[in-house]
């Protein structure tokens, strides 16, 4: 079975089959650099970063562009709070951004296009939508998108358009469905821009926030392309307003699947900045969460099942990984003790790493691919424990864990976890030991104390263990 994917605009699982064959032109809507981002916000980013590890691992080479939105209602208002310049305002959250993708082990786009090197782009395809009759001028200067003449308006949030009021018009970023209405494509420059904005044929303003996404998209991966995804509250007004710009242009269809992540909730509602009821990846790492932690917390449920957000759930991540970083260094040091060329995986390991690629195959279903490698650690800790677990059996279940990892993310990199140095430390202070030289093992305890590592000494032999 191949890729299957839920896709919002038929609101049906199809079979995925991309444009370009082996290829996969992946469009992901970005932050808007105004605040540090919030874990809501990295539950859509790293969502998008299981999609692509996952047509990575299935194969495909993935093109994915993210855009950064540093021009917008929010980004202007904020840079005149801090009385910042635009761009100097925006770049502490640039930054911020990408240092919280790292912290995350989110894999890196391969573009990140900022909105304010593309305004050339978007004056250009607003343009073509004048001439084309589809955008017309306000008194103010502004530029309006007229819903009433693109006929597919409303097809991807299923709106009903009958009660639709001519020329009703909207000049925020961000509206409900109740106020739907003809939409800015260009502002026209007002106070409250400042120092913001550029010439165009329609005099000083600026870009609205939709065609951002219009131009950068058909930019980077040309007027049709496969995958675009944001969370649920892109769909309307963000990327109805895409689809009614791009296709009003080119005529052809825009993106062929639209994948939304639902939202992270804290208590019911969605963890937003305007309710004021969110977490910065930065609040949780000051209460000691590792970025790791948070990942496969923010992970593991569906995508598409709504996640509440709680300090439970964090402490549930931290107990499942220790199960799977203590069963992969149970299984490292059998390997170990007699590294061969590893064998074939048995069916046992084999069948485990099947049905984790068959469960994401199926629309990204995580909980049970999870489960698959939860299954192969219950299943292997048991062999352990009767020791029928070879060597060469332990390195393919090694082996297994780091393809799941492919996909998962969520292991700590061998190097950290037991480098060559640590080992020879507890090799060392095994000799002491044996020697009783109680002395010089409680040293090198203490030393591997202070660089965070624990020992257990356990019936296979010392263990480390990272100190929580
Ligand atoms: P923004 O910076 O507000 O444009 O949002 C960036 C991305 O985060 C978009 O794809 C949003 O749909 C998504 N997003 C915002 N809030 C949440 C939330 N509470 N849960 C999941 N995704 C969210
Ligand atoms: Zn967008």
């Amino acid at each position: 079975m191949g890729f299957r994917v839920y896709n919002t605009l038929s609101r049906k699982t199809e079979d995925f089959a991309p444009l370009k064959e082996g290829e996969v032109g992946l469009y992901t809507c970005g932050p808007t650099v105004y605040n540090y981002a919030h874990i809501g916000n990295f539950r859509a980013y790293i969502f998008e970063d299981l999609l692509r590890r996952h047509l990575q691992f299935a194969g495909y080479r993935v093109n994915q562009v993210m855009n950064l939105t540093d021009v917008d209602d929010k980004t202007i208002r904020g840079a005149r709070e801090q009385g910042l310049p635009l761009q100097d305002f925006t770049a502490i959250y640039k930054k911020a951004f990408f240092d919280d993708l790292k912290t995350l082990n989110i894999e890196p786009a391969e573009q990140y296009p900022a909105a304010t090197d593309h305004v050339p782009e978007m004056i250009e395809l607003i343009r073509i939508l004048e001439e084309k009759g589809y955008a017309y001028r306000s008194e103010d200067g502004s530029v309006y998108f007229s819903i009433a003449k693109f006929k597919d308006y409303g097809k991807l949030a299923h709106l009903d358009m009958s009660g639709l009021q001519a020329g009703a018009r909207v000049a925020q970023d961000e509206y409900e469905k109740e106020n739907l209405a003809d939409f800015a494509l260009w502002k026209a420059w007002d106070e409250a821009d400042g120092e913001v904005f550029w010439d165009s044929p329609w005099g000083r303003g600026r870009p609205g926030w939709h065609i951002e996404c219009s131009a950068m998209s058909m930019k980077y991966l040309g007027e049709s392309f496969d995958i675009h995804t944001g969370g649920v509250d892109n769909i309307f007004p963000h990327h109805e307003d895409e689809i009614a710009q791009s296709e009003a242009v080119t005529g052809k269809p825009f993106a062929k699947y639209w994948m939304h992540c639902a939202h992270l909730g804290v208590e019911g509602r969605k963890m937003s900045k305007s309710l004021g009821n969110f977490y910065t990846l930065r609040d949780l790492l000051d209460r000691g969460f590792t970025g790791r932690e948070i990942r496969y917390a923010l992970i593991l449920t569906h995508y598409r099942q709504g996640l509440n957000f709680s300090f439970e759930a964090l402490l549930g991540a931290r107990a499942a990984l220790a199960r799977v970083d203590e069963f992969r260094s149970r299984m490292r040091s059998t390997a170990e003790s007699d590294r061969i060329s590893p064998a074939e995986a048995p069916d046992w390991v084999a069948s485990a790493l099947k049905t984790f690629s068959e469960a994401l195959n199926d629309d990204l279903n995580i909980s049970k691919a999870l489960a698959a490698l939860f299954e192969l650690i219950h299943d292997g800790n048991k062999r352990m424990d009767i020791g029928s677990v070879t060597p060469a059996e332990a390195a393919s279940v090694e082996a297994c864990l780091n393809e799941m990892d492919r996909v998962l993310a969520l292991l700590e990199p061998v190097e950290a976890a037991l480098d060559q140095e640590l080992l020879d430390l507890a090799r060392q202070r095994q000799e002491a030991r044996k020697n009783k030289n109680w002395a010089e093992a409680d040293r090198i305890r203490d030393e591997l104390a202070d660089r965070g590592w624990e020992v257990q000494d356990t019936a296979e032999g010392p263990k480390l263990k990272r100190k929580n």
